[in-house]
C-alpha cells in the first residue's frame, strides 16, 4: 500500500473503512457501514411518528419529510463534529476527518490536547455549534405559519432539528468521558490539579457510571413488561460502546501521554546535546579560523618584509 492510498483511507470507530463523500478545510467527510443502519432506523421511526401526528399526511409525504429530517439530523451532527474539528486544528491539534457512524459522529483528532485551556476549548465547541442550530430551528419553527401544508411541513421540520440538537446539547453536558462533557470535566480537573492522568481517570469513570446507567434503563425497558423485548436495545448498544470506550481511555490515554511526554523530554534533551556540541564545533572551528588567520596574517607579514617577528 503506498503512502497517499494510506493517508486517504478513513477509518470508523470500528476499524472498518468508511466512504469518503468530501472535504471541508482539508478534513475528509467520511461515513461508516454502521451509518446506513442508524438512517435506516431514524427514517423509519420519523415517518413512523409523522403519520401518527398528522394523520392527513400521505405516506409519501410522510417518507419524503422523514427522509428530509434524517440528513438534516446528520447534517447538524456533521456540523457538530466541524465545531470541534476546526477550533482543534486553530489550536494545532491537525483534525483528520469526522466519520457518521451508527452513535453519532466522531472527530478523529491528530493527538490529546496538551493543555486543559485546549481540551475546554475543544470540547465546548460542539456543543455550542449544537446550541446554536437548536435555538434558530426552534425560533424557526415558531415563526412558519402552520398552513398552507408545504409550511406546516417545513414547521415540523424544523421543530424536529431544534428538539435533535437540544438533546445533543443535554447529552453532551452528562460529565463522562468520552462525552463532550465528560472532555470539559476532564479540562476542569486537569487545570485544577495538574495531573492529566488523575483528571483522565476521574472522567473516565464518570463516563463507564454513565455508560452502566443507559445499560440499566436499557435492560428495564427491555425485561420490565414480563416479555423480553427490543425497546432497551439502542441505549444497551450505546452505553456498551461508551462503557468500552471509557475503560480502554482509563487505561490507554495516562499511558499515550505519558509515552508521548517521555518522548518529547528525550527530543528535546537530545536537540539541546546537538545544539550544544554545534556550539563546541563551531566554536573549535572558530577557534581554528582564527589560529589559520593568525597563521596566514603570520605569513603575510613574513611575506612582506620576513623580517618580522613572528609573534605579532
Ligand atoms: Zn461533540
Amino acid at each position: 500500500m503506498s503512502q497517499r492510498s494510506r493517508f486517504n483511507v478513513v477509518r470508523g470507530p470500528f476499524g472498518g473503512k468508511a466512504l469518503v463523500v468530501g472535504e471541508i478545510s482539508g478534513i475528509k467527510i467520511g461515513l461508516d457501514r454502521t451509518w446506513v443502519i442508524v438512517l435506516a432506523l431514524v427514517v423509519y421511526s420519523l415517518r413512523a411518528n409523522f403519520l401518527a401526528e398528522h394523520p392527513d399526511w400521505s405516506g409519501g409525504l410522510a417518507l419524503g419529510s422523514a427522509l428530509t429530517t434524517s440528513l438534516l439530523f446528520f447534517t447538524s451532527i456533521l456540523l457538530h463534529e466541524l465545531g470541534h474539528s476546526l477550533v482543534s486544528n486553530a489550536l494545532g491539534l491537525p483534525v483528520r476527518s469526522i466519520t457518521l457512524f451508527i452513535f453519532g459522529g466522531v472527530a478523529a483528532l491528530s493527538r490529546e490536547p496538551d493543555r486543559p485551556r485546549d481540551e475546554f476549548l475543544i470540547a465546548i465547541a460542539g456543543p455550542a455549534v449544537s446550541a446554536v442550530l437548536a435555538v434558530l430551528f426552534t425560533a424557526a419553527a415558531g415563526f412558519i405559519p402552520g398552513d398552507p401544508l408545504a409550511f406546516q411541513v417545513l414547521g415540523v421540520i424544523c421543530a424536529w432539528i431544534g428538539t435533535i440538537n437540544f438533546i445533543l446539547v443535554v447529552f453532551n453536558a452528562i460529565p463522562g468521558f468520552p462525552l463532550d462533557g465528560g472532555r470539559v470535566f476532564r479540562s476542569f480537573i486537569w487545570a485544577v490539579s495538574g495531573s492529566y492522568t488523575a483528571a483522565t481517570r476521574v472522567a473516565s469513570v464518570g463516563g463507564g457510571l454513565f455508560a452502566a446507567l443507559l445499560i440499566s434503563v436499557g435492560l428495564y425497558g427491555s425485561f420490565a413488561g414480563g416479555r423480553p423485548s427490543l425497546n432497551g436495545l439502542w441505549p444497551i448498544l450505546l452505553g456498551l460502546f461508551l462503557l468500552r470506550t471509557a475503560v480502554v481511555s482509563y487505561i490507554m490515554l495516562p499511558r499515550m501521554y505519558e509515552a508521548r511526554t517521555l518522548a518529547r523530554a528525550k527530543a528535546q534533551a537530545l536537540a539541546r546535546h546537538r545544539f550544544e556540541s554545534a556550539q563546541r564545533a563551531a566554536a573549535a572551528e572558530a577557534m581554528a579560523g582564527a589560529r589559520g588567520a593568525e597563521e596566514i596574517s603570520r605569513e603575510e607579514h613574513l611575506g612582506e618584509d620576513g623580517l618580522r617577528d613572528p609573534a605579532v
